[in-house]
């Protein structure tokens, strides 16, 4: 028997048993090197919802990972045993017209591991041991690349993504809003798309320490400088904090005809000066997932180009789960924290 981490409720977290399967056609089964707890993660733990996606039956979450390969199944190539391999928990289908388009993030037919969107739901990563199509993986035979820095593909990921959907950032200032793992995987992000300069904001010190210790050129208390110190700086805005006076921080920072790219998860409902957006000529899109991004993060990481140390903040053992989740709450403490096998 595995063990696997798994979410009944909010704030319901158990340790639980499940039977291991034996690789099919094209199937790899892979044993857990490390798994990050990610911000939709914790709004699973917290309120059994993550956006519109709500928690039905029992829910492994999961899905920023690294693994060794255990065994393959038949016809697999790519992959062979022993090997660190990155895991892209995306699985779009590869026909739809969204695939056809190169934007299979927003396929329709999408089976994502770890999230709760289709139903019933699949089991998550934050397992002993799983099975991934061969197609989601990527070896990294390189021995200095740690199993934790691998399993931050994923989240380094929707950085890179947020680049795609900001345009050329060549040359220009980035403002992020939020120095949490995704604002500063969105400031390494952009430093590779070459931003002259990257500006992170948050309301917490520590948050700001990593983002300049990722490489950050500016690090701002948002509630300790006056809105109009920002005013007019920006020509691409990251919105990666998910709360309303971020977006009225976006909104500020915005320079006329600017780009905003949302990549938080915001209140169901809220209100801002959407007159703003007319008005200034300002262009607002989303970001969600990665498509091409996870292999572009994965070779960043590979070559430590992206070097992503600094914000792994603790790894436990997959068996003290909830003591990992209930540090991966409180962000003066932690930034990324990871489940691992020892
Ligand atoms: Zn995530
Ligand atoms: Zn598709």
């Amino acid at each position: 028997m595995s063990i696997a981490c798994t979410l009944y409720g909010p704030m319901d977290l158990r340790i639980t048993e499940y039977q291991t399967q034996q690789p099919g056609m094209h199937e790899v089964r892979v044993r857990l090197g490390a798994g990050g707890i990610c911000g939709s993660d914790l709004h699973y733990y917290q309120h059994g919802r993550a956006g519109i996606f709500a928690i039905r039956a029992p829910f492994v979450p999961g899905h920023e990972a690294s693994g060794i390969v255990e065994s393959v199944g038949p016809g697999v190539t790519r992959v062979q045993p022993g090997q660190k391999v990155a895991i892209n928990p995306s699985h779009p289908c590869g026909h739809c017209n969204f695939c056809r388009e190169g934007r299979g993030n927003l396929c329709a037919q999408m089976v994502f591991l770890g999230s709760a969107a289709i139903f019933p739901h699949l089991p998550g990563l934050f397992r002993e041991h799983f099975l991934v199509a061969e197609q989601q993986l990527t070896p990294i035979d390189e021995s200095g690349i740690t199993l934790g820095e691998i399993a931050c593909a994923e989240p380094l990921s929707i950085g890179l993504h947020a680049m795609l959907r900001a345009g050329s950032v060549l040359g220009k200032t980035v403002l992020i809003t939020g120095g949490g793992t995704i604002g500063c995987m969105s400031a390494i992000a952009a430093r590779i798309a070459g931003a002259a300069k990257v500006i992170v904001c948050d309301v917490q010190d520590r948050a700001l320490e990593m983002a300049r210790a990722v490489g950050a050129d500016q690090c701002l208390r948002t509630d300790q400088i006056e809105a109009s110190a920002l005013a007019d700086t920006a020509d691409i805005c990251i919105e990666a904090a998910g709360n309303v006076s971020a977006v009225n921080t976006c909104l500020n920072a915005a320079r006329r005809g600017a780009r905003i790219v949302q990549v938080g998860t915001l209140p169901p409902e809220m209100l801002f000066p959407a007159n703003q957006i007319m008005s200034r000529e300002l262009d607002y899109v989303g970001a969600f997932r990665a498509h091409q991004a996870f292999d572009w993060a994965v070779e960043a990481i590979r070559t430590r180009r992206a070097d992503v140390r600094p914000l792994i903040s603790a790894q436990f053992p997959l068996a003290q789960s909830q003591e990992a989740f209930d540090l991966a709450l409180d962000r003066t403490r932690s930034t990324k924290v990871q489940l691992v096998m020892d």
